[in-house]
């Protein structure tokens, strides 16, 4: 289509996630105070403000910060000494499997549901053995799991929940964030997650004494000048991130409605596209918009893997979060022999998926243009 070649000449590239970042002026106030402080990390003053602003802002009894999402999912794992098989998915970043890995606890990967891509409650029970002590599940693009049906499988046999919530910042199910589920939640503040700290992440538990039990973990175990209860690790957050994460804080909202906003955009043009299938809302959730997958199907005119190329030529870079599987790296393949998992759904959805931009400051042109070259190889518009 010749409009579409105009217009390639003008686009700047788009990626598929974007930073938000404060007014740098407001930024340096922070730095300032570091600076004249010179507090720079060990549960500062504004190490203990974010802590305490996240459990007003999410409405959660304790946070624990860490200096990424993946040392928050190692220490999580520690801190309620899992051991053995734990249930997991293959359908997600691969760090969720390797915090397992590195905690020497081997990953039962377990297939998804279709329609929210989550772990698949009904999928798990067979996958239980003598071995099994938690389950470790992902609220995918922010779409809460089954908690309710989770909990009762956890609750019969005796296992441990802790939720990959990377994704979920702020998603809250009946007006109760979606972290308060399980046993631990484990946040990411990654420079592509809705809520950056450059790098950061974030344990949320539900008593103080399990709170105190992950900072000793986070600071080589340290309880005291002379005391080490145990075999921590440095996962600490330092005051940078910190102050940038109470300055994301008061952003959050405005860029949460605009991912909103850009979502609806996309559904109102990709309605009616014949083999473009993308998520519905769910009920009586609070959702963040943190991505926007589509999934091509088979009456698609392209691939996904030629949409994903076109797409490319035309300077729009998008993600197959989440291709290949988990399931299917080197370091996990040996696996699933052994469990004989069926991950039928997981493997047809991560060869259907495809991530499109949503990020809050994306041009609505920019958006057309992306469902321009959706539409362009659809015969019946
Ligand atoms: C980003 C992410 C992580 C890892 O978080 P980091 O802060 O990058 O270490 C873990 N799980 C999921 C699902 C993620 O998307």
């Amino acid at each position: 289509m010749s409009n579409n070649n105009n217009l390639i000449d003008v686009i700047k590239p788009v990626y598929v996630t974007e930073p938000f970042l404060p007014p740098l002026e407001e930024f340096q106030e922070y730095l300032r105070e570091i600076w004249e402080n010179k507090w720079l990390t060990n549960n500062g003053q504004f190490h203990r403000e974010f802590e305490q602003k996240l459990c007003e802002f999410l409405g959660v009894p304790y946070v624990s910060l860490f200096a990424n999402g993946t040392l928050a999912l190692i220490t999580a794992l520690q801190a309620l000494r899992i051991t053995g098989e734990v249930i997991t998915t293959p359908f997600s970043f691969v760090a969720t499997a390797h915090a397992l890995h590195w905690n020497g606890i081997k990953p039962v990967f377990c297939d998804i549901e279709q329609a929210h891509c989550t772990i698949d409650p009904d999928k798990i029970e067979p996958l239980i053995t003598p071995a099994t002590s938690a389950i470790l599940p992902v609220h995918v693009y922010g779409h809460p799991c089954n908690v309710d049906a989770i909990q009762d499988i956890a609750d019969m046999y005796g296992l441990k929940v802790i939720y990959d919530a990377a994704h979920a910042f702020g998603v809250r199910v009946n007006g109760t964030s979606i972290c308060n589920f399980g046993d631990l939640s484990v946040l990411s503040f990654h420079a592509t997650k809705v809520l950056t700290t450059f790098e950061g992440g974030a344990i949320i538990c539900h008593n103080e004494k399990m709170k105190k039990r992950i900072d000793y973990l986070k600071n080589f175990g340290i309880a005291g000048e002379t005391t080490v209860v145990g075999p921590g690790i440095n996962a600490k957050m330092n005051e940078f991130q910190a102050a940038l994460g109470l300055l994301q804080l008061k952003y959050h909202e405005n860029n949460r409605n605009k991912r909103q906003r850009n979502t609806n955009i996309y559904k109102e043009y990709l309605n009616g596209i014949d083999g473009i299938r993308y998520l519905d809302e769910m009920n009586n959730t609070y959702h963040n918009y943190a991505y926007f997958p589509i999934f091509v199907q088979d009456d698609y005119a392209l691939t996904r893997d030629e949409l994903y190329t076109k797409m490319k030529q035309n300077n729009i870079h998008l993600r197959r979060y989440f291709y290949p599987l988990i399931s299917e790296f080197p370091t996990y393949r040996s696996l699933q022999s052994s469990v004989s998992a069926d991950l039928k759904t997981a493997k047809r959805i991560s060869e259907q998926v495809l991530c499109l931009p949503i990020s809050p400051n994306i041009d609505v042109e920019d958006i057309e243009f992306i469902v321009s070259l959706l539409r362009s190889d659809v015969s019946n518009i």
